[in-house]
């Protein structure tokens, strides 16, 4: 068995000697067997949480109302869920309630696609009454039961089923696109930060561009932010090398084939209710990126930009053009050429030019400062405060 599987072995060792069940369950065992490397091992239990943290000394609460609580263990923390069943649906989103139950079966039958719903005992055993194994051979995602069923229960299932194809390249069983593409319009009561997580992982698939292409065909980005009536941009969003991009650069990328003005964008991006910190990078990116649209980085654009936007805007810039892809090393010359990286790196401050000026302060010495720290970037002065005054001093008798 796969260290990763084998270090989590005592916390289903400690849970069976109390008389409960416990199984390796979802997207690692589906990994393990695909053979895609696995991120994080989850487990399945008989135990309610309550239960569960009578055994172990260690738990953090991340979802017990889900059933879910982490359990810490040689500094690594394993998510614990109690076997559940998902009962009444009423709004296409989230259960009513949720029942605990005792059998891994049942539990498993709440699962959305067939792949996903595969348990493995500690001894590496195999528990697959859905047939996943056969999805995973033919390279297939299906759903758990009635397609059409399962996604009234909770119709982000259709976008997940997107971002496994994204991940894994598989097709999607005719039954459940057929009734992915008669239910999509159920996913406009999906709360939207449920959808962009999904939306994220779609983005950065090995098998992005066939997901995208999916995603249009099947209507679900109507339902979407900002994609909504976007087809002839999607279409050509999907003519670029994606493959190299970033998350943040394929936003970029998205918002320039909508052409999108930067107020346009900053609604857009807050429509996904996205995190302020996410927007704030896309956004930047993307006044950087315009930029170098019309002009190539030169050493005042780049110590602004900072280098590692620079090289972002300028791959950017090569995958708009479809150009070759290539890592810019003259930006990283260039930027290691400069004098200084930041202000704070100036031989001066605001004080010295005050007192050299005797003048008080105002919003000259911004302009100033703005001055000297443009000519030392240029090499037209040095960082050095002899030099600095001198200049200065020379600038006033002219
Ligand atoms: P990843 O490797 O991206 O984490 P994953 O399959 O583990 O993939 P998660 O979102 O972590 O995906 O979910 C863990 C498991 O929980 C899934 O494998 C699936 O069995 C189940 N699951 C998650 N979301 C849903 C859902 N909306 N409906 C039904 N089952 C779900
Ligand atoms: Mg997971």
């Amino acid at each position: 068995m796969k260290p990763i599987f084998q270090r989590a072995i005592p916390i289903i060792e400690k849970l069976e000697e109390a008389g409960y069940e416990a199984y390796f369950v979802g997207g690692a065992v589906r990994d393990l067997l695909i053979g895609r490397e696995i991120a994080d091992v989850d487990i399945a239990t008989s135990a309610t949480p309550i239960e569960m943290k009578a055994i172990f000394s260690k738990t953090v609460d991340v979802g017990i109302e889900h059933g879910t609580i982490l359990i810490l263990h040689k500094g690594e923390a394993y998510e614990v869920t109690t076997y559940r069943a998902e009962s009444t649906y009423s709004d296409f989103r989230r259960p009513d309630e949720v029942r605990f139950i005792r059998h891994l079966k049942e539990d498993l039958q709440r699962r959305d696609f067939t792949m996903n719903s595969i348990a493995m005992d500690k001894s590496g055993e195999l528990i697959d009454p859905f047939a996943g194994r056969e999805s995973i051979k033919n390279r297939e995602i299906k759903t758990v039961g009635s397609s059409e069923e399962r996604f009234n229960e909770d119709a982000l299932r259709m976008m997940r089923a997107l971002r496994f194809k994204s991940q894994l390249g598989f097709a999607l069983e005719e039954g459940t696109y057929y009734a992915l593409k008669k239910k999509a319009h159920l996913l406009q009561h999906v709360a939207v930060e449920r959808k962009l997580v999904e939306f994220n992982k779609l983005l950065q698939g090995d098998y992005r561009v066939d997901a995208l292409t999916l995603l249009q065909d099947s209507n679900l980005h109507r339902h979407l932010p900002m994609l909504s009536q976007k087809e002839k941009a999607l279409s050509q969003l999907v003519t670029y090398p994606l493959q190299s991009l970033s998350l943040p650069e394929i936003w970029v990328l998205l918002l320039k084939v909508f052409q999108f003005s930067e107020h346009e964008a900053k609604l857009g991006l807050k429509g996904w209710k996205m995190s302020s910190k996410d927007m704030k990078e896309i956004l930047n990116l993307y006044q950087w990126f315009q930029k170098r649209l019309s002009k190539p980085f030169q050493a005042t654009t780049i110590y602004h930009s900072g280098l590692t936007v620079a090289v972002s805007a300028e791959k950017l810039h090569q995958v708009y053009n479809h150009e070759r892809v290539e890592y810019p090393d003259h930006l990283v010359e260039m930027y290691n050429k400069l004098a200084i990286t930041s202000r704070k790196q100036l031989a001066v401050n605001g004080n010295d030019i005050i007192n050299w000026s005797q003048q008080s302060a105002g919003p000259w010495l911004k302009e100033w400062l703005a001055k000297i720290e443009e000519a030392i970037i240029l090499g037209e002065l040095q960082n050095n405060k002899e030099e600095i005054r001198e200049w200065l001093f020379q600038w006033n008798q002219k």
